[in-house]
């Protein structure tokens, strides 16, 4: 469920006319509902109370500092992928024991920056980490608490360029080889070797590969602890898939009902990291038409947001479901099922202004008719959309705006032309 409603045949975010917003602070122009958010994490919070997890909120997903401190505030925690993001959940009010550290390319500097503020976990990946961990760790004086992020090598379960847990890619220890990386630290008195993560892969739409996953896990733990290592947590990562397209993704409660169960009969605590089913369906990116144009036998929609906005639909083949922000009248606000196929609509191909034929933010998509100056809006962008912004093409990257009920406030001001040149040593 989400905030974003058509009312009177225009789009509103909780009680704001998202036509406003663009008025106010320009296009491109991603907006959160700030009740979306929080009610995504609340229906994870319930759906697995009956191990009282801690959910850490996954900072690379979306880290907008104004974020996280919500996130914060409503009693998450956070996981981090490098010392930038450690650097934004510290910022966002959070101590070291409510931080869990994953990424497969950690650096000594990284490891003393979190050794230093105190995480609570260090997600190691690979043998040669684990050891370069044990030695900043002795350096320092400081034992670090390590879970071992196994790859499970399940079936392909998502697009391959986000499928985390097929056997071959870069994440994680092999599943074959992971006990004797265990046993080789099992007298490594700078080392904690106290829980199990595993991160499947995103989007996931269906519990099954948590079942797998956590079948293969129980296994490794009670392994684990015959090597005499104390392992208390069990971290199933993020990857719950939402929806996209229509009303495809489970509930919190589908993935719950497997992971659950296993956690008790480990005897262990629970974090996940969730991302995507925060915030995804929490943000849109709305963007202003400046031209159409017909050539080669197609219909292009030329908008200002562009692949340095939006670089899913082109990096990963994503769907996202656009819609005027104010349909043609005669057009209906967008169908439940968006693929039904909505009489009087065109196809079109929505691209930006970046000179990429891979600029793109969907082909072949039936649209009511546009004007320049229409506005459009991209939904379900709040995962992975701005924080993969780039200014490719020197566009300045856009301003982002929280939405609470009748409330709007930027929590990101639009770039500057001078802002694209100020780190560059002066010439
Ligand atoms: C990206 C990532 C996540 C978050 O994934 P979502 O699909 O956004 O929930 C969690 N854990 C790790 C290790 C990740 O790399």
């Amino acid at each position: 469920m989400d905030h974003f409603h058509y009312k009177n045949d225009l789009l509103n975010c909780e009680d704001v006319p998202v036509s406003e917003l663009a008025k106010q602070y320009g296009t491109p122009l991603y907006v959160y509902s700030q009740r979306t958010l929080l009610h995504h994490l609340a229906q994870l919070q319930r759906a697995f109370a009956a191990v009282d997890p801690l959910i850490c909120y996954s900072v690379k997903t979306n880290g907008n500092l104004h974020i996280c401190k919500l996130m914060a505030e409503h009693g998450s925690g956070f996981d981090v992928t490098s010392g930038g993001e450690l650097y934004r959940a510290l910022k966002a009010g959070v101590t070291g024991e409510k931080i869990v550290f994953a990424g497969v390319g950690k650096t000594a500097a990284e490891f003393r920056y979190a050794l230093e503020v105190g995480v609570k976990m260090f997600n190691v990946e690979s043998d040669a980490e684990l050891h370069a961990l044990g030695e900043v760790a002795g350096s320092v004086g400081k034992v670090a608490s390590v879970a071992l992020r196994v790859n499970p090598a399940l079936p392909p379960k998502t697009h391959v360029k986000t499928d985390t847990s097929v056997k071959g890619t870069k994440f994680g220890l092999d599943i074959d080889s992971i006990l004797e990386v265990a046993q080789g630290v099992a007298d490594n008195r700078k080392l904690r070797v106290c829980g199990l993560h595993m991160h499947l892969g995103s989007p996931i739409l269906s519990a099954q590969p948590y079942r797998e996953g956590v079948e293969k896990g129980l296994v490794l733990i009670d392994r684990l602890r015959k090597q005499g290592h104390p392992i208390e947590t069990i971290n199933m990562g993020g990857g719950f898939g939402i929806h996209y397209r229509k009303q495809e993704a489970p509930p919190a409660d589908a993935f719950a009902e497997v992971i659950v169960p296993a956690v008790k009969q480990a005897g262990c605590k629970l974090v996940l990291e969730p991302g995507r089913f925060i915030v995804g369906n929490a943000g849109i990116l709305v963007s202003r038409v400046i031209y159409t144009k017909d050539s080669g036998g197609r219909h292009f929609i030329i908008q200002d947001a562009a692949m340095n906005d939006l670089i899913r639909p082109t990096l990963y083949d994503s769907f996202h479901r656009i819609w005027p922000v104010a349909p043609a009248s005669g057009f209906p606000a967008p169908p439940d099922d968006y693929e039904a196929e909505i009489p009087g609509t065109v196809k079109n191909d929505v691209v930006g202004p970046v000179c990429e034929s891979g600029d793109f933010l969907a082909k072949d998509r039936r649209l009511p008719p546009v004007q320049p100056d229409d506005l459009l809006a991209t939904f379900s962008a709040g995962a992975y959309g701005m924080a993969m912004a780039s200014n490719y093409n020197s566009r300045p990257r856009a301003a982002e705006v929280l939405v609470d009920g009748k409330n709007h406030r930027l929590i990101r001001r639009r770039e500057t032309f001078e802002d694209l040149v100020r780190p560059e040593i002066e010439v």
